[in-house]
Parts: C-alpha cells; sequence; structure tokens
C-alpha cells in the first residue's frame, strides 16, 4: 500500500467463524449472511475463515470473529479448544477487534458457565460475568425480545436455560424492553466490552438489526484502515420492516421487563 486510503473497492475484511459445524442454532449463521450482504453491497471483500476444534488461527490477522450459540453438550465439546484460544482473542479484542457472541459463545466469553447438571464449562473471560443453569427443572428463557442499546431498538429471539450475571463495572449491551435476558431479573442483556458484543440473541440478529452489523463493520474497517473511513449507508427497507414485524411479535406475546 503507497499509504493513500484503499477505495472501497481495493477494501478487504477478514471474518473468523469459530465453530460453525458445532456452534450454530436458530439460524446464527445467518450473521455471516448478513455481513457479507452489507459488505458486497459496498464493493467490500469479506473473507471467511470457518475455524474448527483444532484448527489453529492468526487473532492478529482477524478483523471480525463471530460465535453462534450451542446446547450445553456442544458448549463442553469446545470448552477445552475455546481456552487454548482464550489469551489470542481477549487480546485482539483488547487491541478493539470487533467480535459478536450469541447466547452459548456469549456465555463462554463470561468466566466460566455452571451447567444444567451443575457442571463447570470454563469460559476465556473476555466479558466480567459468569452463567449458571438453575437446574432441569427450571424453567428456560424463551422468546422474541426486545432491547433498547447505544445502538438504538434491537429485537431477536432467545432460548437459553442458563442466567447470566454481570459483574460490577461490566456493561450490559442493552436493556430489557420485552423478554427475559440475562437472567429475568436486573433488566440486562447481554455484555459489551470495546467492539466486542455478547447477546443472548439468535434469529439471527444481524438481519433485522442493521445498526448493530454496521457497528461491527465500521469499527473493523476503522481499525484496519484508518479512523477516517465511512460506511455509506444502505437502504434498509426490507430489514426495517423485518424488526418492526419482530417487535410487534415480542409486543404481544413476551413478557415486559419489570426493571
Ligand atoms: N446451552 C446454553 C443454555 O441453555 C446456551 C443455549 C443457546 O445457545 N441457545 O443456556
Amino acid at each position: 500500500m503507497d499509504g493513500r486510503m484503499p477505495s472501497s473497492e481495493d477494501r478487504t475484511l477478514r471474518l473468523v467463524h469459530l465453530y460453525p459445524d458445532v456452534m450454530n442454532i436458530y439460524g446464527d449463521r445467518g450473521n455471516v449472511i448478513a455481513l457479507r450482504y452489507r459488505c458486497e453491497q459496498r464493493h467490500i471483500a469479506l473473507e471467511v475463515e470457518e475455524v474448527a476444534i483444532g484448527d489453529s488461527f492468526d487473532a492478529g490477522a482477524c478483523d471480525l470473529l463471530l460465535i453462534g450459540g450451542g446446547q450445553d453438550r456442544e458448549q463442553r465439546r469446545i470448552a477445552d479448544d475455546l481456552v487454548e484460544k482464550g489469551p489470542a482473542l481477549k487480546a485482539a479484542i483488547a487491541d478493539g477487534m470487533p467480535a459478536l457472541a450469541v447466547c452459548g459463545g456469549f456465555q463462554l466469553f463470561g468466566h466460566r458457565y455452571v451447567d444444567h447438571e451443575g457442571g463447570v464449562i470454563p469460559g476465556i473471560g473476555v466479558f466480567d460475568l459468569e452463567t449458571r443453569h438453575p437446574g432441569p427443572r427450571a424453567d428456560r428463557c424463551i422468546g422474541d425480545v426486545v432491547l433498547q442499546t447505544d445502538l438504538g431498538e434491537v429485537v431477536g429471539f432467545e432460548n437459553h436455560g442458563g442466567r447470566t450475571y454481570l459483574s460490577a463495572g461490566q456493561e450490559p449491551f442493552g436493556h430489557v424492553v420485552r423478554g427475559f435476558g440475562n437472567n429475568a431479573e436486573d433488566g440486562t442483556e447481554g455484555a459489551r466490552v470495546r467492539n466486542a458484543i455478547g447477546t443472548y440473541l439468535h434469529g439471527s440478529l444481524l438481519p433485522k438489526n442493521p445498526a448493530v452489523a454496521d457497528e461491527l463493520l465500521g469499527a473493523a474497517l476503522r481499525r484496519r484502515y484508518g479512523d477516517e473511513v465511512e460506511l455509506e449507508p444502505l437502504d434498509d427497507v426490507l430489514e426495517t420492516a423485518a424488526h418492526r414485524a419482530a417487535a410487534k411479535v415480542a409486543e404481544t406475546r413476551s413478557r415486559a421487563s419489570t426493571n
């Protein structure tokens, strides 16, 4: 590069999708499709590297990271490998790498998850939180969700047994308007550290929440190409209609937050 800002045609982003063969439920793979679509509309090349258990990868060369959700059994399967990759992931996120960790992936980006059998599944501690499953007889937190966040209203679908508790000082991703959120008690949802977002929201999340997708893409572009990079706005008519429809369903079917 000769130091001049590459035109959008020359821009490339490298997305690492962690464990897509194991951690992928309730449409989580749709987040990759949404990011790819929003890059294509702006002539940004998106290289997607799928990293499975046992694969090595260079976190330092990654512009954007994604991990989906999974049942307790799947979380146990990936835990040792994720813990091994933990220090490099934490360093890249501390350096500003954008990331999206959904549900079971979100829980393992905390310190630990005590699963429905009381077994401890270690996490990588990107977020200062822990998750505890209240046991097989407890109701799961299931349904359509509406949140208020710094990025505006966010909608999605949750289905988790674990209850997540943020430590003092750990910023949530948002606050529950409709739904259960982290623990159906304190009204928080997800967590945020720099450009890393953790959330319980499946659906998939990004197609119906273009502001969140662009937050991640914008942060990735600025980190790689410099702060003056701007993301051209897209005409999100379909995305907005899908968002509104999901919010309407949640308003009629989901519990209103008591916080
Ligand atoms: N297994 C975790 C739980 O039940 C996460 C589930 C998920 O990713 N949807 O809480």
